[in-house]
């Protein structure tokens, strides 16, 4: 039986096999604590009843965890020296398959669809995700509504409490709203920088998305929905009244703004942060029929 990849000796010894060095501009950071693993993989309830999609497979540190674990996994990796390399780590496993890909250019129902046929099984979604496009990442996942269960990476511990965070915190934002429009947000594991080769200079957090069924509150437009919350937290410190007043300058007189908060009973001295998203879809959508 050999040793799991995700060790620090195991890792040193496919890392000089092959003379891997790091690309930093490809946020390569592997996971060298089998543990840590293992966590991620209880918390996305992993199963052989789910497939599984993996973002930046790496040396296959994780990738071997859901071969085991999981029905069939999907991997797709940026770095061409990584392919080969991998062919190797994971040749015990017939139910990988590993794609030479730009996560952000694959066409992905296309690939589940080809990878998957009509397998009834959830899909989910794990990974430790290369830090420097964690956002466009799981946006574009989340905007796609990838028809898949959930989603658990790996990913700064800053970001990932911006994410899960909840109204009245300074976390809260508008990457909070986006991020839980989609899906249900948390936090369960926050992991130091020791785990990794090469240690990051940002502690990590494991951030773990439940995909909603349906959306959490009913939207006239959902684009303007954004582009409101967006404009009530450009100056964080300033109230919602002056934010909104500014943003739609041109647009929607003053007087408008005052009339609009009246009738929506949010009061405009208050701060962004201080409104649940209910209150932001309320605000955006007499806004929207005000605009038009
Ligand atoms: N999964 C491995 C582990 O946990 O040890 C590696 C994780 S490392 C943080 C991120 C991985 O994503 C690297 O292997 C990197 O080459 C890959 N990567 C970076 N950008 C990518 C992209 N746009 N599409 C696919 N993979 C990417």
């Amino acid at each position: 039986n050999k040793k799991a990849i995700a060790t620090p000796g195991r890792t040193k010894e496919i890392l000089d096999k092959y003379q891997f060095s790091f690309k930093k501009s490809l946020g390569q950071n592997f996971l060298v604590d089998a543990n840590i693993l293992v966590k991620m993989l209880e918390t996305a309830a992993i199963s052989k009843d789910v497939n599984t999609i993996e973002i930046g497979p790496g040396i296959g540190a994780l990738t071997e965890q859901l071969a085991i674990h999981s029905n069939q996994v999907l991997a797709f990796e940026i770095d061409q020296r990584l392919i080969p390399i991998l062919h190797d780590t994971l040749s015990d496993y017939s139910n990988v398959k590993v794609v030479h890909q730009d996560i952000l250019k694959a066409d992905l129902p296309k690939m589940m669809e080809e990878t998957f046929g009509d397998d009834e099984r959830d899909v989910k979604v794990i990974a430790n995700l290369p830090y420097y496009i964690t956002t466009p990442i799981l946006m574009e996942l989340l905007i796609a509504r990838l028809p898949v269960q959930s989603i658990t990476v790996m990913i700064q511990k800053e970001v990932a409490e911006r994410m899960a965070a909840h109204k009245s915190t300074k976390e809260y934002g508008s990457l909070s709203i986006a991020i839980q429009y989609y899906t249900e947000a948390a936090v369960p594991m926050i992991v130091p920088s020791t785990v990794f080769r090469p240690q990051p200079r940002v502690d990590s957090a494991v951030l773990h998305l439940v995909m909603r069924e349906k959306p959490p509150v009913d939207l006239e437009n959902e684009e303007f929905f954004f582009t409101v919350v967006q404009a009530s937290f450009a100056q964080r410190r300033k109230t919602l009244r002056n934010n909104l007043v500014r943003h739609f300058q041109g647009e929607l007189a003053k007087e408008e703004i005052e009339r609009i908060f009246k009738e929506t009973e949010i009061d405009g001295t208050r701060r962004a942060e201080s409104l649940t998203m209910e209150e932001f879809a309320t605000l955006s959508n007499v806004l929207w029929s005000n605009t038009l």
